[in-house]
């Protein structure tokens, strides 16, 4: 099968959708591989490490063009829709429901779009959670970095140190993001509680932080107190499928001591406080009510050498699947693949895309 990679062209993103050590097994099991020069310059891979391993180096165009089979990262932005085409199964990021002009340039080109988000397996959203893994930890490391005075913070070191207090950091959400947070406030010696709703999760968290922090059913009195006392809040709460409870208000900043700082992990999905709005590495931060909020929206970007690994570990097996099943549309005799499947033929085919645009076909 012929399989291509391009260079990611969105603004400050560098992960590529595969490493050198992938297409040397995608190569050695008979695949011609094409890679789009630079495509891993700033994730780590030199162009002589993709050659290295068997791909042939080519430009943006002909990476498209030779795809049979074309995997990247984040979705393709509206300078790439021209190279979507019916003879081509695209595997990536797509986020369709919140992107209508993404979703009709692949149903108008007829596209097999397989997404990463929605690929399923008995563990859950398999590719989807190495990336929140990134995030958690990342937050952990904004939250340290974005109290210090330099960055305008209150001048405080997250652990504290020997006859000094610690900081107080409360995590919303327990889940994969809030749990990779917890463990890196933990490990910088950062006094930590968790606040999730689910009583499953609880226990499960309780079970692994084993007494090292505090894990609480989150009710509005106790998430009241919690807000009180912190200097950290990291927003981590998600109900798959839909945007995320707000579960800070504006009212509620009053409640902060001064110098707290709010990081928004969830505002992918609409932000888990009512004064959430997305922000970029170009600028993080943003006050609202004396109040500073981190909300950066594609963390996992700002570590690409890390995230492109971690995220290729993940998807590799379900690439090297789809490889073997040959070109184009077989991919219905597997389960999980099949539950990545977005768009095919002209038509949306996960239902939750379909939902969210029900005007499109
Ligand atoms: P998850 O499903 O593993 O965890 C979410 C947790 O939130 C669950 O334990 C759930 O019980 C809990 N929860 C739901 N509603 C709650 C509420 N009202 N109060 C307290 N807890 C509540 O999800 P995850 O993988 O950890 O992702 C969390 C969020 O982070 C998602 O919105 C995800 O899209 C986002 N994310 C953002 C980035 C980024 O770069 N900003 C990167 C990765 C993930």
């Amino acid at each position: 099968m012929r399989i291509s990679t391009v260079k990611e062209i969105k603004t400050r993103e560098a992960r590529v959708g595969i490493v050198p050590a992938g297409v040397a097994v995608l190569v050695q099991d008979g695949h011609d591989v094409f890679v789009e020069r630079d495509a891993g310059a700033v994730a780590g891979f030199s162009d002589a490490d993709y050659e290295d391993a068997g791909a042939k180096l080519v430009d943006q165009a002909e990476a498209w063009a030779n795809a049979e089979l074309l995997v990247k990262v984040k979705e393709p932005i509206a300078e790439e829709y021209q190279f979507l085409r019916e003879d081509l199964t695209l595997f990536t990021y797509l986020h369709l429901a919140a992107d209508r002009p993404l979703t009709e340039a692949l149903l108008n080109a007829r596209t097999l779009g397989i997404a990463y988000e929605t690929v399923q397996d008995s563990t859950g959203l398999p590719l989807l959670t190495p990336m929140s893994e990134i995030a958690g930890r990342l937050a952990a490391h904004a939250a340290a970095t974005y109290l210090t005075a330099p960055e305008g913070g209150p001048g405080r070191l997250l652990g504290g140190s020997p006859g000094v207090a610690p900081c107080r950091v409360v995590v919303i959400g327990g889940g994969v993001v809030g749990t990779q947070a917890a463990l890196l406030a933990l490990g910088m010696q950062a006094e930590v509680t968790v606040l999730d709703t689910s009583g499953t999760r609880i226990r499960e968290l309780d079970n692994l932080l084993n007494g090292r922090a505090r894990v609480v059913m989150s009710d509005p009195a106790t998430l009241a107190h919690e807000l009180s006392t912190a200097d950290v809040v990291i927003g981590a709460v998600l109900v798959p499928g839909k945007a995320a409870p707000q579960v800070v208000s504006r009212g509620d900043l009053a409640l902060l001591r001064q110098g707290a700082l709010l990081i928004d992990v969830a505002i992918d999905q609409g932000g888990a406080f009512e004064t959430s709005r997305p922000t970029t590495y170009a600028d993080p931060i943003y006050e609202v009510d004396g109040v500073r909020h981190y909300c950066v929206a594609n963390m996992p970007g700002g570590v690409p050498q890390s995230s492109t690994r971690a995220l290729t570990n993940a998807t590799f097996p379900h690439l090297r699947r789809l490889a073997s099943l040959g070109p184009y549309r077989t991919i219905v005799e597997d389960p999980v693949l099949a539950s990545g499947v977005n768009t095919c033929g002209g038509a949306i085919i996960h239902a939750g895309v379909a939902e969210a645009l029900p005007e499109l076909p």
